[in-house]
């Protein structure tokens, strides 16, 4: 890219805070609040006391969302623009990042709720252009990949076309005549992951599910000068943060078999990277990892990322909570 050109500058991640409130098991052992959001910018860890004094107390964001917060308070402020630049053909992708049990599917399903409302929205205050959008699913559990429109899906194969990037082979596309019928497909979606859930004890911890938005458009009644484009806006709830820290892959995890996930850990090994701001997309692992490897051309380079972190604010979380954080810092 050349240097001031408007795609030159790198659009840094837009890194967010959620902190969900206390669940009514974390009550009913009397868990306590170990951090408390400053401001909206701000998370600090309330009881320093207990600290070790090389531990960091407060951590700072583009914003942190308190327990009270609604999903459309995160949308407005940590995820819209995102989405909303795949309707002007800017690829995009909306994460959750945190442990299990800490807010991301909740969070994920009110986003791409309000989302898919929001675009129809704009679409319908743009009677110029025609829109289409188009919607594909997939699950990765163990480097291997399901569809999640397809009942029963074997495991899919990615190819590597010269024009697309990777392109994941046989995975079903559907259309979406409004957007009712979207959040239809998306219900479908969702019920087809909670099968795998039941047949397969504990996947929702190790899985990542990746709903995609194609969002095409051009021009009504072009006089010629055809401004036509295609973008896709991903929405993408990783598996348990506990899976990429590798203190916790080793003793008894290991022993049980079940290995550190690699698309997890190849996926905090890009952002990284893209987030230090040596961009040379050459040096950028995403070859690692299934999930890097779809999500490529939606990560990094001229597309925009917005990265929700999700946190129980418990202190018997702690631990976890606080690699989190260091992940969001590592981010932004
Ligand atoms: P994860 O997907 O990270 O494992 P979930 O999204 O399943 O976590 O959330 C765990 C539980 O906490 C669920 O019962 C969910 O409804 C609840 N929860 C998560 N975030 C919130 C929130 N911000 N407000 C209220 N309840 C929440
Ligand atoms: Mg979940």
């Amino acid at each position: 890219s050349t240097p001031g050109g408007p795609k030159a500058r790198e659009e840094k991640i837009l890194v967010t805070v959620r902190v969900r409130p206390l669940s009514s098991k974390e009550l009913a052992q009397r868990d306590q609040i170990a951090w408390e959001c400053a401001d909206d910018h701000t998370i600090l860890f309330k009881n320093q006391s207990q600290e070790r004094s090389s531990s960091q107390a407060s951590y700072t964001f583009d914003r942190v969302f308190r327990p009270e917060c609604l999903t459309e308070r995160v949308y407005v402020e940590g995820a819209k623009d995102v989405a909303l630049s795949a309707l002007t053909g800017i690829n995009a992708t909306i994460f959750a990042y945190g442990q299990t049990s800490s807010g991301k599917t909740f969070t994920m399903r009110g986003i791409t709720e309000c989302a898919v409302n929001d675009i129809y929205r704009q679409i319908h205050n743009n009677p110029e252009r025609d829109f289409t959008i188009k919607i594909s699913a997939l699950e990765i559990y163990n480097e291997i990949v399901r569809d999640l429109l397809k009942p029963d899906s074997g495991p899919l194969r990615l190819l590597d076309d010269p024009e697309k990037g990777t392109v994941v082979d046989k995975l079903i596309e559907e259309t979406a005549s409004d957007s009712q019928h979207l959040k239809q497909l998306i219900a479908v979606c969702e019920a087809q992951r909670q099968v795998g859930e039941t047949a397969l004890n504990d996947t929702s911890s190790r899985s990542h599910q990746i709903i995609r938005l194609t969002v095409e458009s051009s021009l009504r009644e072009n006089t010629g000068c055809v401004k036509s484009f295609m973008a896709s806006l991903n929405f993408v709830d990783l598996a348990g943060s506990e899976r990429a820290s590798q203190t916790h892959a080793e003793g008894a995890r290991l022993k049980e078999g079940c290995h550190i996930n690699r698309s997890l850990l190849t996926l905090t090994k890009v952002i990284r990277k893209l987030s230090d701001g040596r961009g040379n997309s050459s040096h950028i692992p995403y070859r690692e990892s299934k999930l890097t490897r779809i999500l490529q051309l939606s990560l990094g380079g001229n597309a925009r990322t917005a990265i929700i972190c999700t946190m129980s604010p418990a202190l018997s979380h702690v631990e976890q909570s606080r690699n989190t954080l260091f992940f969001a810092t590592c981010a932004k």
